[in-house]
């Protein structure tokens, strides 16, 4: 299985897509093209075929760059199998467990419905990569659209269950907005904290802040820690279930 090379394109207001590209077969995906030209310019400076588009889900914002990208390109666009009447030009329609091949590489398919109902995320396990849209973020995760907060939470719950070293690739620098939330109903997580410091340092010089690491979204993602008693604490609810700690979550950070 071979590892892919990864390049962050940041575009529109502050959203990324990438480019995923296959060394040895020089195959490469665009994961989420909001856009098509500094896409293209960016592929074609490299010398890179573009040979697939995965899209995690409909939102324009993610899927905007579709038929331009495919009439220039011939590309194959995959997308999830719920929302094939939403991606445009979609050629593969995938499920829960299926594979994608991107040239030697594989990715496995996660259905992390919550933020629409037919969210998917792309995990690249040989190349600890995981591209998941915007179900997580760093430190935060998506509004819930079309799902419930016990869909995302067992979304959540089944991303956490992937390595510690996985890579978060999500598509939106939210970073520094979403940390200053976490530190309302975790003020003393001291990982929370150390990284807040790294993060505004980051954004200061405008750089990024993506991609994190599972392991760290683990320690200071409060939509990752509804079943840490500092979260509870925090939030001052400590009979409540991991569903319901995470549906408060969200509810603060959609008013905050
Ligand atoms: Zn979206
Ligand atoms: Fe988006």
């Amino acid at each position: 299985m071979s590892r892919l090379d990864i390049v962050q394109i940041p575009v529109l207001q502050d959203n990324y897509v990438y480019l995923a590209h296959d060394k040895e077969t020089g195959e490469t995906a665009i994961i989420d093209p909001a856009v098509a030209e500094p896409v293209l310019d960016e592929a074609f400076k490299r010398g890179w075929t573009i040979s697939h588009i995965l899209n995690t889900h409909h939102h324009p914002d993610h899927v905007g760059g579709n038929l331009a990208i495919k009439e220039a390109t011939g590309c194959t666009i995959i997308g999830p199998r719920p929302d094939r009447d939403r991606i445009p030009g979609i050629d593969v329609a995938v499920d829960e467990s299926e594979t994608v091949r991107v040239g030697n590489a594989e990715a496995q398919i996660l259905f992390v419905p919550g933020h629409t109902r037919g969210h998917i995320a792309y995990w690249f396990a040989a190349s600890d990569a995981l591209f998941c849209g915007d179900t997580l973020f760093s430190m935060g995760c998506g509004r819930l659209f079309e799902g419930t907060p016990a869909q995302m939470w067992s979304s959540m719950q089944k991303i956490m269950r992937l390595p510690d070293e996985t890579r978060i690739y999500c598509a939106h620098e939210y970073t520094e907005a979403n940390g200053r939330f976490a530190l309302t109903v975790e003020p003393e997580n001291p990982d929370l904290q150390a990284r807040m410091a790294d993060v505004t340092r980051l954004r200061r010089d405008n750089r990024p802040t993506v991609p994190s690491t599972l392991g760290a979204e683990k320690r200071t993602n409060p939509f990752l820690r509804a079943e840490s008693e500092s979260l509870r604490n925090g939030l001052d609810m400590p009979r409540m279930t991991p569903v319901e700690i995470f549906a408060e979550t969200r509810k603060r950070k959609d008013h905050f």
